[in-house]
């Protein structure tokens, strides 16, 4: 079983790694990289936080170019790799492949709109140890409305979830294949009939989380989930064995209230690759020449976390970097908290 706590971090299941930072201020290596191997989609969300990047480049990533990531990422102790980015990783040509080649060296997952899982594609998810499919709309017009595409296209995706819940039965697979909406005005209503939807073709749980304004992304969006929280009550009757409903509560109450950490630890845990093997200290400001700290291809991945400029921009994001910049429930958030209160003691923390 799998854990459904969303919003929670799991640092504490490694605990060397995290040994090593205290006691050196530095790791070795990620435990956990982020990796886009398309900045291409085939969507337009109106909520869409990397607007600012999709379809700015068309980049690919090429399989040669993907193996020197990963035997980098494998010599460098990396754990896992979560295949997604700044566009939708289904658009590689190559992405069955490249899944492979990760999973023969670390715990690999996909998040995805699902559009274009074909046939030929599916296997990939063997290889997977889950799959998130983001499925924004809970009908064809108002999917088309928030995903930005035409009416026809949710069908497509529900079809492509069943096909992929078909295969795991068959196969008896380990994949967990989950489904996520970010919550919307404009999708709260169709929310309860989505879920009775997805629960119908078989996935293992359905997440509903709150909308975070990027701060470099065109779109702008306010929304005040106090008026949303009620949709819980009405999700939790659905759940039942083999079905979780994943109300992200917590992070919906938590946006846009003060951090309790003072200075981001997260980035010694993490890494985040773009399709052209550039690396970024945070994949929040990828594209951000202040938090770019090489590129494979031209070095070797232990040659740039190693190197003297990575060192620079981790100086520059542990002393000099305002908070207030970072996207808001960011990815490493919860590791922040965690790394923080580690760092910095409360009176009792002794008394476990
Ligand atoms: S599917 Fe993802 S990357 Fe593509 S437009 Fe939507 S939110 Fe952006
Ligand atoms: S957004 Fe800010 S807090 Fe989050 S990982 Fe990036 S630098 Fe750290």
């Amino acid at each position: 079983m799998f854990d459904p706590d969303f919003d929670g971090q799991k640092l504490m299941f490694h605990p060397d790694r995290v040994a090593q930072w205290l006691a050196e201020g530095k790791t070795s290596g990620p435990l956990y990289t982020e990796l886009e191997i398309s900045n291409r989609c085939n969507c337009r969300c109106l909520f869409c936080g990397v607007d600012h990047l999709v379809n700015g480049t068309g980049t690919i990533m090429a399989p040669d170019l993907a193996a020197l990531v990963f035997d980098g990422l494998a010599e460098l102790g990396n754990r896992s790799v979560m295949i997604c980015g700044n566009g939708e990783p289904l658009l590689n040509p190559d992405v069955v492949e490249i899944v492979r080649m990760a999973a023969a060296r670390m715990s690999v997952s996909m998040t995805t709109n699902g559009v274009a899982l074909s046939p030929e594609k599916l296997s990939l998810i063997d290889e997977l140890e889950w799959i998130r499919f983001s499925i924004n709309g809970c009908d064809p017009e108002n999917y088309a409305l928030v995903h930005g595409t035409g009416k026809e296209v949710f069908t497509r995706v529900l079809a492509n979830v069943e096909s992929a819940v078909a295969r795991k039965k068959r196969l008896n697979l380990a994949v967990t294949i989950g489904t996520q909406l970010v919550l919307l005005p404009e999708n709260e209503s169709g929310a309860v009939e989505l879920a009775r939807r997805l629960k119908a073709i078989g996935v293992d749980y359905f997440s509903i989380k709150p909308y975070s304004q990027h701060p470099l992304s065109r779109n702008r969006r306010q929304i005040d989930y106090r008026g949303l929280l009620d949709l819980e009550e009405r999700l939790r009757p659905l759940e039942e064995d083999g079905f979780s409903i994943i109300f992200r509560a917590a992070a919906m109450q938590r946006a846009g209230t003060a951090k309790s950490y003072r200075s981001c630890r997260g980035i010694h845990f993490i890494s985040f690759i773009t399709a052209d093997g550039a690396v970024w200290e945070c994949n929040v400001f990828a594209g951000d020449d202040r938090f770019a700290v090489g590129k494979v291809g031209e070095q070797t991945l232990p040659e740039i976390w190693c190197g003297p400029v990575r060192q620079r921009v981790v100086d520059f994001i542990e002393h000099d970097f305002d908070l207030g910049q970072c996207r808001d429930l960011c990815r490493m958030e919860a590791c922040n908290r965690y790394l923080w209160r580690l760092e910095n003691p409360r009176p009792h923390d002794n008394f476990i």
